[in-house]
């Protein structure tokens, strides 16, 4: 029997990145050994088998969710990509494609992992910038955008002009490499227990306009909506 590790399922609207918007249905993986010190989801990163759930029970409990109606799924964590997921991720996968769904996966930036990302239909791969203290090297970053730049975004939380400057370096190395970049999104860091960001929006704006705007800004919306702590939104 296929067994996955899950945190939750639940149904809520797209709250960042170009997808901002469009409803769908999260699979959040449980267990991440990635450690973004600014991680809005620490409660994910044990890989505690508590959590440990049948394919059958997850399929079930998507489709109650989707009614047919909804058929995007976007599969997040925790990491669902780390190397003890990927097989379970992998029959998940298969077998959401075979009801017609739409799939985004959610990846942290510091693998890539072919047999996953030729699977999915769209792929959020992430930019680490310095404020979280993981770092995606732009030698990974380039050979993503060579394979996979026609159905990805790259995200980039940015938490201060160095986060700033270190993902413009990113930019620019790519640029010079010629390579196709895909959208690029600058997600302005909200933090747990924060009143809204306001200045550091404004600022985050500011630099991407005196830069030559490379990049789309966008914010988290659940975090604006439902405030930064609230879970499954
Ligand atoms: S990869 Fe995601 S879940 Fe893991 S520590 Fe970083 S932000 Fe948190």
């Amino acid at each position: 029997m296929t067994t996955l590790l899950i945190n939750s399922i639940y149904r809520a609207t797209e709250g960042e990145g170009i997808h901002i918007g469009i409803p769908q249905i999260f699979v959040r993986f449980q267990g991440c050994h990635i450690g973004c010190v600014n991680c809005d989801s620490k409660e994910t990163w044990e890989f505690d088998p508590g959590f440990t759930i049948s394919l059958d029970e997850v399929m079930e409990k998507i489709e109650v969710l989707s009614q047919d109606v909804i058929k995007r799924i976007s599969i997040t964590g925790g990491d669902p990509l780390h190397p003890s997921h990927v097989p379970s991720l992998l029959k998940l996968i298969k077998e959401l494609k075979h009801r017609d769904y739409y799939i985004n996966i959610e990846a942290a930036g510091t693998r890539i992992v072919p047999e996953v990302f030729d699977l999915v239909d769209f792929i959020s791969f992430d930019f680490k910038t310095p404020s979280t203290e993981v770092k995606t090297s732009k030698d990974l970053l380039f050979k993503f955008v060579q394979n996979y730049s026609q159905k990805s975004q790259i995200k980039a939380v940015v938490s201060d002009k160095r986060d700033f400057e270190s993902t413009f370096d990113a930019y620019f190395f790519l640029k010079q490499q010629n390579a196709t970049i895909p959208h690029w999104c600058l997600t302005p860091c909200f933090e747990p227990g924060e009143h809204f960001p306001m200045m550091r929006f404004q600022q985050i704006v500011q630099m991407n306009e005196n830069f030559g705007m490379p990049f789309r800004v966008i914010g988290q919306q659940h975090k604006w909506v439902y405030g930064p702590d609230a879970r499954h939104v």
